[in-house]
């Protein structure tokens, strides 16, 4: 009885979230060939395919993006803008159904402009491609957009400036589920002080939106080790997207 009544709640949660997206959207009946779009880490001036978008897409997410990043303009809203090469805003499809969520720029990413392109992006784009999924296909951006100096922690008063930029692309993009990379991610998402190694591999939420939190992909280049859960939770989002029937074939 307990079962059936959970798998009922379990199934009108899953309907809720995605009316809630779809809605959101306006977008999932309108091309469902679409090419993944992508804007580039720093904005507007990499933003080229979305003019296509534009004219041939009414869904306001890629310039509702685009926008956003105009807004956040050369932030100086706190003091991580002081030491930043470049603003790291967010890459991949303004539409996508999964989204990851990390830390912070690190150095290279910091150089280039673009989350995750360091050993750790790269590995990342590996899970991701193990996923069946591309770069291209999801989102990825960070809890905050500039580099804290020798990759400490955000603190919170920088948190507290750059987040709300995060739930107004959170908000845009609509994602099914999300992936918080790390316990900081994990922690700022969820609103929790439980470490990663008790929250990774179970479902939690952000803001109706099913959140799985997972090790940093900078975790497993130090702790190989960890691959595994990591692994095991990232099959448990792949069995979620399923069960939603999101496309996950490259
Ligand atoms: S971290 Fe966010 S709030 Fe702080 S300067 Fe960068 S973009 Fe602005």
């Amino acid at each position: 009885m307990n079962e059936s009544r959970d798998q009922l709640a379990d199934l009108v949660r899953g309907f809720r979230a995605g009316l809630f997206a779809e809605l959101r959207r306006g977008r999932r009946f309108v091309r469902a060939d679409a090419t993944p779009r992508v804007l580039r880490g720093d904005g507007v001036a990499h933003a080229e395919p979305l003019g296509i978008v534009a004219a041939a897409d009414p869904h306001p997410t890629a310039g509702g993006l685009e926008a956003l990043r105009v807004e956040l303009g050369d932030c100086q809203r706190c003091r991580l803008c002081e030491q930043r090469q470049h603003i790291v805003f967010g890459i991949g499809n303004p539409v996508a159904e999964l989204m990851f969520v990390g830390e912070a720029p690190g150095r290279d990413e910091d150089l280039q402009g673009e989350p995750f392109v360091g050993k750790a992006g790269q590995l990342l784009t590996r899970m991701i491609g193990a996923m069946g999924l591309t770069r291209e296909a999801v989102y990825i951006c960070n809890i905050v957009k500039c580099r804290p100096p020798n990759n400490r922690d955000p603190a919170p008063d920088e948190i507290a400036q750059c987040e709300p930029f995060l739930v107004r692309q959170i908000e845009l993009i609509a994602p099914r589920l999300i992936v918080a990379l790390g316990g900081f991610a994990a922690k700022t998402l969820i609103g929790t002080e439980t470490g990663i190694t008790r929250l990774r591999g179970k479902w939690h939420e952000y803001q109706g939106v099913p959140l799985m939190p997972t090790f940093h992909p900078a975790y497993l280049l130090r702790n190989p080790e960890g691959k595994r859960p990591v692994w095991n939770d990232l099959q448990a989002v792949m069995a979620e997207m399923d069960r939603l029937g999101l496309p996950r074939t490259r």
